[in-house]
């Protein structure tokens, strides 16, 4: 579905009208809209007032500021600034502070709890990393989520997704796998095959995760140039089922549809891992993935667990100055202002905030920044009194997609759970919107964002608003950079790693997109790069 559809579909929903009807058959089963008297429902865990307090900082610091100091400063924990933290610790340097704009370190991978049922604000899955990743690999194993054999890597089976992973929801029934079942020899299956063909052609000019270890060559810019849908074309792909799918992968994994989204993006997701094979071609199994009923929150926290002491928050950082005896920043805490000095700084936060709050940004990351469109997201975590009915076909999965919707669908987060679950039940629903809805986003009640994603999801399941009881929902206004055309490629990009002497710079925004493994490379590298300056 287009942004231009799904903007649609947002300014329908917005005044009033209901953009999913239920089929005639289940019509019987709603219920008047009493949802709203009786469910609990909140805005959650994105600190917009904060946030916008830094945008909208006066240019002079104000007097009298609690002064702090450390000898390398942190700003934002996310997973970059938490693998830069401990890449300083790892390095021997203990003086260091790590402050975060929001109550809860961890940034897009944080966790919540509801009722004490435990479910993803954001990331909620890391595939397995392969052999470029020997660093995540042995911090996974540091960790305890697999142990080094003589036959490779054994994981922890509790953590792997557990079966069954994925279903779509097309022509009236719930099928397995994402992929549109289609007969073996129909036109749609020619084309499955052909873009296996295509993503495989395009894979042998090397793509890596993280991406950083693949080369970068002319071929990668000509691709890096074209929008996924003009490369598709350029293809041959054009079946109805293909480009809905592709258009799914790119919203689900970058934030934006395939019209939007580089075509060396979406190769990159299938080359750097797994590739597409046609169904039935292949032994079409699906690809291990970690995860826990908090998404991505657990990783973050054994990041941060052996520094735990050092992460501050609810401190936003609205003014870093760099002077000649070393760097001042600037922080809102609550109703006061520190002021902490440091030798060093890694700005982990997205590239337009860094590039908003340096007094003397360096020009490559400015005209980064400007380059990119960032995604905003909405996570619903709804809490059910029980599973609500569902429709005919294969059984609820940990991912359930529903085919041409404009949500991402949802995911269980009891799935893993290897108990069987009995009473309350928590599905966490995905959803992410144009640039442009930004503000519209910002300004929805949660009243009207809950009947959005009931308007979706009761084609699935007719009594979804009779068995909420809670809806906890974050906007993550400013969630990712989204991989357009031209962005990966970018000469400005590529300069900012090293582009300042003493303030540095971690987030997977360098990379041009958002996933576990970039955050966490690209603060390695910046903690390794100052610890290397700090004690030479
Ligand atoms: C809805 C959603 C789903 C996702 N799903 C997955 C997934 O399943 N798997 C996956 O690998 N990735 C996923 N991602 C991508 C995810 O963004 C990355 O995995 C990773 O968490 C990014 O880490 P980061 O440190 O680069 O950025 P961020 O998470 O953006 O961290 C930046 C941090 O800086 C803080 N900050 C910002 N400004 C300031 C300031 N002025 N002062 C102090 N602190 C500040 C922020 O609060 C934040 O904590 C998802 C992202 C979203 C939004």
């Amino acid at each position: 579905m287009s942004d231009d559809t799904r903007r649609a579909f947002l300014g329908q929903l917005a005044q009033g009208a209901t953009a999913l009807a239920a089929p005639a058959i289940l019509s019987g089963c709603a219920r008047p809209e009493d949802w709203r008297t009786r469910v609990d429902g909140r805005w959650i865990g994105d600190n917009a007032v904060l946030g916008h307090r830094v945008r909208d900082a006066a240019a002079q610091p104000p007097a009298g500021a609690r002064a702090r100091r450390c000898d390398v400063l942190v700003v934002g924990s996310g997973i970059a600034g938490l693998s830069a933290a401990r890449s300083l610790q790892r390095a021997g340097i203990t003086d260091f502070a790590v402050l975060e704009l929001e109550d809860e370190p961890g940034g897009n991978s944080r966790g919540h709890a509801m009722h004490g049922l435990r479910c993803p604000l954001g990331a909620h899955y890391l595939p397995l990393p392969g052999p470029s990743a020997p660093d995540i690999q042995a911090w996974l194993v540091e960790i305890g989520l697999a142990k080094q054999t003589s036959a490779g890597l054994k994981w922890d089976e509790r953590q792997l997704c557990h079966s069954p992973q994925e279903r779509l929801f097309i022509a009236g029934r719930w099928q397995d796998g994402l992929l549109p079942d289609v007969p073996r020899d129909s036109p749609t299956q020619a084309q499955y095959r052909l873009l296996a063909k295509a993503i495989a052609e395009a894979g042998r000019i090397g793509f890596a995760l993280p991406t950083a270890r693949a080369p970068w060559t002319p071929a990668h810019s000509a691709l890096d140039a074209m929008t996924c849908s003009q490369w598709l074309r350029s293809q041959g792909i054009a079946d109805p089922l293909v480009l809905t799918y592709m258009d799914y992968c790119c919203r689900d994994d970058y934030g934006a549809g395939s019209d939007t989204v580089s075509a060396w993006a979406a190769v990159h997701y299938f080359a750097s891992r797994h590739g597409f094979s046609a169904p039935g071609d292949d032994s079409n199994d699906r690809d291990p993935v970690l995860t826990w009923p908090d998404g991505n929150a657990p990783l973050a926290q054994a990041l941060r667990r052996p520094f735990e002491d050092r992460v501050q928050t609810g401190r936003a950082v609205f003014r870093i100055d760099e002077g000649l005896q070393g760097i001042t920043a600037w922080a809102f805490a609550g109703a006061e202002v520190e002021r902490w000095t440091a030798r060093h700084v890694i700005v982990a936060t997205p590239l337009f905030i860094a590039a908003h709050v340096l007094t003397a940004p360096p020009a490559p990351l400015v005209a980064a920044a400007k380059q990119q469109r960032r995604a905003p997201w909405m996570v619903a975590n709804l809490r059910l009194d029980a599973l609500p009915l569902d429709r005919v076909g294969a059984p609820l999965s940990w991912d359930n997609v529903i085919h041409g919707s404009p949500s991402l669908g949802y995911v269980d987060a009891q799935h893993q759970n290897l108990a069987r679950v009995v009473g309350e039940r928590l599905l966490t629903a995905y959803w992410t919107f144009p640039d442009a809805d930004r503000r519209r986003l910002l300004q929805m009640s949660w009243q009207d964002a809950t009947q959005m994603l009931l308007d979706d999801l009761r084609v699935v399941h007719p009594d979804l608003s009779e068995r909420l009881q809670q809806v906890d929902i974050v906007r993550h206004g400013h969630a990712m950079s989204i991989p357009t055309p031209g962005l990966r490629s970018s000469a400005a990009l590529a300069a900012i790693p090293d582009s300042a002497a003493r303030v540095s710079f971690a987030h997977a925004d360098l990379s041009a997109y958002s996933v576990f493994e970039e955050a966490f490379t690209r603060g390695d590298a910046a903690g390794r790069r100052v610890a290397r300056r700090a004690t030479s």
